[in-house]
């Protein structure tokens, strides 16, 4: 067996030489990445073949893709297998099979060659050094595992390779069997999704306060809100609280956090993907400082080429430098594209809803807005958990619809006319709102059927 590789493979004060390059230098090496690919795709995949006829990368241009079309999930879905071989560039037979999204019949699938693996190792890596992981760290690894899904066994291999000691709990692994052994082999350090490690952290906290010092979180896969970092450093001590890598199974990881990262915020991998965000057209690209959607072209996905993915998150370029002296740029994630209802006239956002509860005493930061329809009009459902007393709702009730209306004057003309329902605000006790049984991830939105 190899002594571990990925921690030593750092050249400090970064990770990688890339990562503090001049952007002209950076620049020539994404486009030669990019001619790379393309040439690759055009030449060896009968997708991209006919998809890609007559195109030109404009590789002098402000923006080489702009003439590409944009790549869906659906496309995916119809081009790899079991559906099609269409997107492969040859006869690979040794590869992992991923399932992206959906859950039951045939699967959306994501093929990873076996060195593809390694390298995205090496990127995860990448993320967890600039977030402070360690040798010696001993890390709770809570990621979603079995049922074709990525992340544990990826997450299990790297922090093997970066020198760490690993707890291969998954998913699946009740709190209070994470308790013990963490206490016995005193864990300091979690990793998985979002609210699978905030809610096993909590059940142990109601039951032994006080009994647990949790130094790093390293979270991935959900947002993370102000208030969930207040209560972590209060009950556990936790010091670094940070996601090492955002990313997609579709498409690769696109950024990861440094420790001058607040929420939301990556520095971008653009030596492994190009980014482009675009207005929802897709048909221009966003000015420095405008939301639009993300779209990823993954330069080192050989036996699937992904060009111009739409990766489904809302994004804007910040623009500026980051303190910790990377130079790679920083682009701040909005949430998915689909995190909003239409309600009657008006687009309710998620982030919107959080921001809103923020400010409500006793509001958690898990929340879920539903659309409902009622005799014909939309009714917006927020549930929101709370360990709050019963006999303090309704003032609670009372606070939040005041907000909302004070602050979408518009719903309140449409409640007037009678073309919505009044708002309706439910509180959930602690770990009562549903989570997707396969990934542990929160169920945000619920839109109507
Ligand atoms: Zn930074």
């Amino acid at each position: 067996m190899s002594a571990p590789t990925l921690f030593a493979a750092a050249t400090p004060p970064f990770y990688d030489p890339f990562e503090s390059l001049n952007e002209d230098a950076r620049e020539s090496i994404k486009r030669k990445h990019l001619q790379d690919i393309v040439e690759l795709a055009r030449s060896k995949s009968p997708y991209y073949k006919k998809r890609l006829e007559g195109l030109e990368l404009d590789i002098g241009g402000e923006h080489p893709l702009k003439d590409f079309p944009v790549l869906t999930s659906q496309d995916l879905r119809e081009q790899l297998p079991p559906v099609s071989g269409g997107l492969l560039t040859g006869h690979a037979t040794a590869y992992t099979v991923f399932q992206s999204g959906g859950t039951t019949g045939v699967p959306k699938t994501s093929l990873f060659t076996h060195g593809e693996m390694e390298l995205i190792n090496a990127c995860n890596a990448r993320g967890f050094f600039a977030a402070g992981l360690e040798p010696g760290d001993r890390v709770a690894n809570l990621w979603a595992v079995g049922g074709l899904y990525m992340t544990f066994i990826h997450m299990n291999r790297m922090l093997q390779q970066y020198g760490c000691t690993s707890f291969p709990f998954s998913n699946q692994t009740p709190a209070d069997f994470v308790h013990t052994v963490a206490g016995l082999f005193k864990i300091n350090c979690f990793t998985g999704i979002t609210s699978v490690v905030l809610d096993h952290l909590r059940e142990i906290d109601r039951k032994a306060p006080g009994s647990l010092k949790i130094d790093k979180i390293y979270f991935g896969g959900e947002h993370i809100y102000e208030t969930d970092r207040r209560e972590m450093a209060e009950k556990f001590g936790t010091r670094i609280i940070a996601a090492p890598g955002y990313g997609t199974v579709d498409s690769w990881y696109l950024g990861y956090q440094c420790g001058h990262c607040a929420n939301g915020i990556f520095h971008a991998f653009d030596d492994m993907v190009y980014l482009e965000i675009t207005d929802d057209s897709m048909r221009s690209h966003a000015a420095t400082g405008e939301t639009g959607m993300l779209l990823a072209t993954v330069f080192h996905r050989k036996l699937t080429p992904v060009i111009r993915f739409r990766v489904g998150d809302k994004a804007r370029w910040l623009g500026r430098q980051c303190p910790c002296g990377r130079t790679t740029p920083l682009f701040e994630l909005l949430g998915r594209g689909d995190d909003v209802l239409r309600i009657g006239y008006d687009s309710v956002d998620y982030g919107f809803i959080q921001q809103l509860a923020a400010r409500i005493a006793g509001a958690s930061s898990r929340i879920q807005m539903e659309k409902r329809r009622e005799d014909g009009r939309d009714r917006l459902v927020i549930r929101i958990e709370t360990a709050a007393p019963p006999a303090e709702h309704a003032a609670m009730t009372a606070r939040l619809t005041g907000l909302f209306v004070e602050q979408r004057p518009a719903f309140r003309e449409f409640v007037k006319k009678g073309t919505v329902w009044p708002l309706c605000v439910e509180w959930l006790e602690e770990g009562k709102l549903p989570h997707n049984r396969r990934t542990g991830k929160l169920i945000r939105v619920v839109d109507a059927l």
